[in-house]
């Protein structure tokens, strides 16, 4: 038999659950797009989109996906030949890196793997920088994640932005923040970053279709005679447009913008941006308690990145040494209706160890039935599968939570709050 006929549940890390609110808000007629509804509705989307980086900047809206937004941000700061330094500790940034040698920039990767931990090493950066201004070919620019969704790593970005003001650096810092904005803590202007990407579909609970880049006035300024810059990308048009066709170069994607509009409201006003981060927090830590219980036995699962202070909110990858993922993830299906992340980026898809690696994804629209749920379901997949697992480990996650609601509510009566 399977106990999987009811809601299913996409637990991967992207696209990520979709809000009723989001997906009614999208179930309407083609609005007019030269003025009206959706033109007012733009101009208060936009504010809202920096309210979630934290930046005063611009913000330009693409159709695209995150792949675009990569090949936006790097066509619209670079020139050919310019030397980027790409802090590569997982797919997403090696690929990135990799685009950009492809647009014709020359490109140098420092791998930080799983002997460091995966987590960015800011005095390696600091002394590649410090190399190559000595070499006489200073680094443009410097790319980077802040968390990479194959490994769940997340890194430091004051820390990198240090080793580059330590360093002297002129180099720009780009960040990816598509696996995380609204999940991880992310400051762009204070954190000192010049272009920030995202995209719609895992922590801005959207479908995927909308890419954002972010960019300060030093950005703008490259951008001036960067020689990579191409119509359709060029950033400048979309953030200060005479039409509004000009902010999509093109038709509106509309209802994205319905949607993430409603999804804005949600994160923003509904439940807050403070609180969404903190529900982040204590789901990933619900998440952790329960792979520390199971870890202790041999053979049970590990997360891949051992230091949770370098651990994502969003999403959490993990390791089955007895290479167990593939039907791990399999039985959830099957049984559960919860569908797991694939192993991204650990090994080739053709080594056995391929089926060792899973992710589980706690990012944008999910609650504690939601993430406890899956950790139950897993635990019964270790007891149906007979992989080896520690004792406690719903107990664990079930703390984990309970605490966090009786902090909040302690914190609320000593405030004087009552609701
Ligand atoms: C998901 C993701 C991407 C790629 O986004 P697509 O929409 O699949 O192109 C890039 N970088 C990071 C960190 C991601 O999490």
């Amino acid at each position: 038999m399977t106990l999987g006929f009811g809601h299913s549940y996409l637990a991967i890390p992207g696209p990520s659950s979709i809000p009723e609110c989001v997906l009614s808000a999208m179930h309407r007629a083609a609005p007019n797009i030269y003025e009206g509804e959706l033109v007012d509705m733009v101009a208060t989307i936009l504010p809202d989109l920096r309210r979630v980086a934290r930046t005063d900047h611009h913000v330009a809206i693409y159709i695209c996906n995150g792949h675009g937004a990569w090949e936006a941000a790097l066509t619209n700061t670079l020139s050919r030949g310019d030397r980027v330094l790409v802090l590569s500790n997982g797919r997403f940034s090696y690929n990135w890196g990799d685009m950009a040698a492809r647009l014709g920039a020359q490109v140098d990767f420092l791998h930080f793997t799983a002997t460091d931990g995966y987590a960015v090493l800011p005095e390696r950066v600091e002394n590649a920088l410090r190399t190559a201004a000595q070499e006489g070919t200073p680094f443009r620019a410097v790319l980077c994640t802040h968390v990479d969704t194959g490994n769940s790593v997340r890194n430091d970005i004051v820390a990198i932005k240090a080793a580059l003001d330590a360093a002297n650096s002129e180099a720009l810092l780009l960040v990816d923040c598509i696996a995380c904005l609204a999940c991880d803590d992310f400051h762009m202007d204070a954190w000192g970053v010049d272009v920030m990407i995202t995209a719609s579909q895992k922590g801005l609970m959207t479908p995927p279709g909308l890419g954002f880049v972010f960019f300060n006035p030093r950005a703008a300024e490259r951008q001036r005679t960067a020689d990579m810059v191409t119509p359709y990308w060029d950033w400048a048009g979309r953030v200060d447009p005479e039409l509004f066709y000009l902010h999509f170069f093109g038709t509106a994607p509309t209802h994205h913008l319905f949607g993430l509009r409603a999804a804005l409201t949600l994160l923003l006003e509904t439940e807050g941006l403070e609180a969404a981060l903190k529900r982040h927090a204590v789901l990933a830590r619900a998440v952790w308690a329960a792979l520390d219980a199971w870890g202790d036995a041999a053979g049970g699962v590990q997360p891949i990145i051992a230091n949770s202070a370098n651990r994502s909110h969003a999403v959490t990858a993990v390791y089955s040494p007895l290479n167990r993922g593939s039907a791990i993830r399999q039985w959830m299906v099957a049984n559960t209706n919860v569908t797991l992340g694939i192993g991204l980026g650990m090994v080739e898809r053709t080594n056995p160890d391929w089926h060792g690696h899973f992710r589980i994804a706690h990012m944008g629209h999910v609650n504690a039935h939601m993430t406890l749920g899956v950790l139950a379901c897993l635990d019964a997949a270790f007891k149906a599968l007979e992989i080896p697992h520690g004792a406690g480990a719903i107990e664990a996650a079930a703390k984990v939570c309970a605490d966090a609601c009786t902090d909040t509510k302690e914190r609320a009566a000593a405030s004087g709050c009552c609701d």
